[in-house]
């Protein structure tokens, strides 16, 4: 999700936009190496430590960036970044870029690049072009392994899911994983139907994910709390059950208007906790199935 649509959804609901230049991020434990800050609005960052160069997952906004360095700092290894992984292009993942990743190699699939080199626009919302310099200078298509002194971390592509440019990171020595924004940890996700979002294949990449993940697994959202791997199932079978409900109500024939006029059941109160009211939620589900 972008920083300036999370702030123009923040004002609509008025809910205070947070301030990340006042904020002081801490690094909390995940596993081994494994760290997490949290994103306190933008997205969840990971780190993993090493005297040779942290491994860090997403640079937040901007503004954090100072906080951000700070608890590099803090943590074994110390500050030094060596790799900087973008696991999608929407601002509020990449922002800090420029201010994190000077001396890093910047790393994200190929479709992200393009994405951050020019200026977006998402719901009416403009994101400015980044500098040449905090664009990735290493981009994959598939799959590419970093490596934090003899610690694989594997990187992953998931086609179509919150966007096209999709990064999953894996550190299976310690059973932990960055999810990007595959995962709202207990709240309806944005999805980025313009960009390649699909829900149906978002599904099955989860379903993919979850069969390979050790139950005791610690995963890191890309909004939300840490979370396990009963969380991401809940999650997984919101969006399905979502799917389905949308989808019926389209083949009886029902316009958008009907179908998110419609509500949800009782049972999806809970996930209306984050930034995307059912409404919203119901237009991205709707005009992701109607692009197939
Ligand atoms: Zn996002």
């Amino acid at each position: 999700m972008s920083r300036a649509l999370f702030v123009c959804l923040c004002a609509l609901f008025c809910v205070p936009v947070p301030l990340p230049a006042q904020e002081a991020a801490a690094a909390a434990p995940v596993a081994g190496p494994v760290y997490m800050i949290e994103g306190k609005g933008a997205g969840n960052i990971g780190v993993i430590a090493h005297p040779g160069g942290a491994i860090v997952i997403d640079s937040g906004m901007a503004a954090s960036a100072a906080g951000v360095r700070a608890a590099l700092e803090a943590l074994p290894g110390g500050g030094k970044i060596r790799f900087l992984v973008n696991t999608h292009w929407h601002s509020d993942h990449t922002d800090g870029n420029h201010a994190l990743g000077q001396g890093a190699a910047i790393v994200a699939h190929d479709r992200v690049r393009p994405l951050l080199a020019r200026p977006q626009s998402l719901m009416g919302q403009t994101t400015a072009a980044l500098p040449d310099e905090a664009l990735p200078s290493v981009t994959f298509s598939n799959r590419l392994t970093l490596y934090a002194g003899d610690l694989p971390v594997r990187l992953v592509h998931y086609p179509g899911a919150h966007t096209n440019g999709d990064t999953v990171v894996f550190v299976d020595r310690y059973k932990a994983v960055h999810m990007g924004d595959m995962f709202f940890n207990g709240q309806f996700p944005f999805l980025d139907v313009d960009n390649g979002g699909e829900i149906e294949s978002w599904v099955h990449h989860l379903d993919d994910i979850v069969s390979k993940l050790p139950a005791d697994a610690r995963i890191i959202p890309g909004h939300g709390p840490l979370a396990t791997v009963a969380d991401l199932v809940a999650f997984r079978n919101m969006l399905a059950r979502s799917a389905e409900i949308v989808g019926e109500r389209m083949k009886q024939g029902k316009t958008l208007d009907q179908v998110k006029n419609a509500g949800l059941p009782l049972e999806f109160e809970p996930w209306t906790r984050g930034f995307m009211s059912t409404a919203q939620w119901l237009e991205l589900v709707y005009r992701s199935l109607a692009k197939n």
